[in-house]
């Protein structure tokens, strides 16, 4: 079983954290150390904790994933001018919780996509 992290936490609401989005599948909730204008992340509610956990079984969360960074970018007046979506992996990628997230940057020039 993997551990749970503090976005187990914020999905159930016991770390007030104000949500923009929840259903049966995903949450999603303002990063708290935004990397830009908007940084938001979205999660499944079920823990997954990297990309190579992933099965086919969770397609349709990873699709809703998608069209929810979609809906936000909308509400959040950046979809026109563009975005970014990231999901990092293991500590190559960067990643620091180890429960699946996207993060959907935007609201300023991102410049390159990498700075090694
Ligand atoms: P990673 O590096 O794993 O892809 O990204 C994890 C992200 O989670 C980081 O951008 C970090 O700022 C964010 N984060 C970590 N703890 C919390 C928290 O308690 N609340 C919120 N809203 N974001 C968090």
């Amino acid at each position: 079983m993997a551990e749970e992290t503090i976005f187990s936490k914020i999905i159930r609401q016991e770390i007030p954290t104000p949500l923009l989005y929840q259903d049966e599948l995903v949450t999603a909730f303002r990063d708290i150390t935004p990397q830009a204008s908007t940084h938001i992340l979205i999660i499944p509610n079920k823990l997954i904790p990297t990309i190579n956990d992933v099965n086919e079984a969770d397609e349709l969360t990873l699709g809703r994933m998608i069209t929810v960074a979609k809906k936000l970018a909308k509400e959040e007046g950046i979809d026109e001018n563009g975005y970014r979506l990231i999901m990092n992996c293991n500590e190559h990628g960067g990643q620091e919780v180890y429960h699946l997230h996207m993060h959907l940057v935007g609201g300023q020039p991102l410049g390159k996509m990498l700075n090694i």
